[in-house]
């Protein structure tokens, strides 16, 4: 029997949705949204499921993972209930619902929160550059050492029994038998849409927007890779040296088209950004332009002289890392890929 939570439309407010109470079910976002087909009525049910406070069908529901807010469904809607904007709150909640610390849920709910985290990591980066007497070559160290350790960290004690969660909610609870084959049949599917972002295709009639953003997940992905495996800041290869300047550039460029289509709300997906939405987009053009300005100083000679910057870089890193990646927007990339995933598998048991 259906589980109704009373409260669930005060919950998902919380999260950014407003609104959708207004739904009088006319059913032209259905008919708008190309996801729709005869067996799903896209994004009409999590709307009523909203309404109606159906928080475990919601919670065992892939649809908000598979909408790439293109905003067409919100545009033709009679009502201004915000259709898209819904699916975006639904899932900045579904990532509070999967991940065990509980912290997602606190940092998109409640901004002091999100602000006193982002001060304690600054706080704690200038301790550790105190109790190492502000020594560079210490201190960059660390920072090399941090983003391979935070990689590791992050994705063994946070990413991946979080994931264990979404499966649990989304095929072990509804109990859904799946055969071993069908997992591993269906790996392709996942790897395919980590690396290649195409739902956007399907959703949006802009198809620019799917190449900035697949730009971005190569661009973010080979910096880190630069970074960290090739070590940039500290190697002496000219090679390795321009590639870190060409995918810094990338980086901050594109990531500084989408802060602005923010601010000027130029997109139906830009007009209600919550602070999970400008730190993503912020934080992801700071440490890109960060880096950038660091590698320029080492090569100018300049960085022991300035430390300032490259604490700057690792406040922002140390942020991105611990706060961003495990609770933030980031984990909304991963949550995509295995939604499509665990789809195809749904479909085929
Ligand atoms: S278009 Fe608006 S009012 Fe009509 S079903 Fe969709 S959300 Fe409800
Ligand atoms: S935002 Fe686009 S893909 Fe998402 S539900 Fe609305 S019309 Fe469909």
């Amino acid at each position: 029997m259906a589980k109704v939570n009373p409260e669930f439309a005060t919950e998902i407010k919380k999260y950014g949705a407003h609104d959708f109470n207004a739904c009088f079910n006319c059913g032209n976002c259905t008919a708008t949204c190309s996801l729709s087909d005869n067996t799903n009525s896209f994004p009409r049910k999590l709307v009523r499921y909203s309404v109606l406070g159906l928080e475990s069908e919601i919670e065992a529901s892939l649809d908000p993972w598979l909408c790439y807010y293109c905003g067409e469904c919100s545009t033709t809607c009679p009502r201004e209930a915000n259709p898209g904007e819904l699916m975006m709150s639904l899932r900045r909640w579904l990532t509070a619902k999967y991940d065990w610390t509980g912290l997602s849920g606190l940092l998109y709910k409640y901004l002091p929160f999100t602000i006193s985290a982002f001060l304690a990591t600054a706080l704690a980066v200038i301790l550790f550059a105190f109790s190492k007497s502000f020594e560079i070559e210490t201190i960059m160290h660390f920072g090399h050492q941090f983003e391979m350790w935070a990689i590791i960290s992050v994705f063994t004690i946070i990413l991946i029994p979080n994931l264990a969660r979404m499966w649990w909610f989304v095929i072990l609870k509804p109990k859904i038998k799946v055969k071993f084959l069908t997992y591993v049949k269906g790996m392709q599917e996942l790897f395919t849409h980590m690396f290649t972002q195409k739902r956007t295709l399907g959703c949006d009639d802009s198809q620019s927007r799917w190449l900035i953003h697949l730009i971005i997940v190569f661009g973010y992905l080979s910096l880190l890779f630069t970074t960290v495996v090739l070590d940039w800041f500290g190697t002496s290869s000219l090679f390795i040296i321009l590639l870190g300047y060409a995918e810094s550039i990338v980086l901050f460029t594109l990531t500084f088209i989408f802060v602005r289509g923010r601010i000027k709300k130029n997109k139906e997906l830009n007009k209600f950004s919550q602070p999970s939405d400008w730190l993503f987009v912020i934080w992801l053009f700071l440490m890109a332009f960060s880096a950038f300005l660091v590698r320029i100083f080492i090569d100018l000679d300049l960085i022991e002289t300035n430390l300032w910057l490259y604490l700057f870089h690792l406040t922002i890193l140390v942020q991105w890392a611990v706060l961003i990646v495990p609770f933030g927007k980031w984990t909304h990339f991963l949550y995509r890929s295995f939604a499509m995933y665990f789809e195809k598998i749904k479909q085929t048991a």
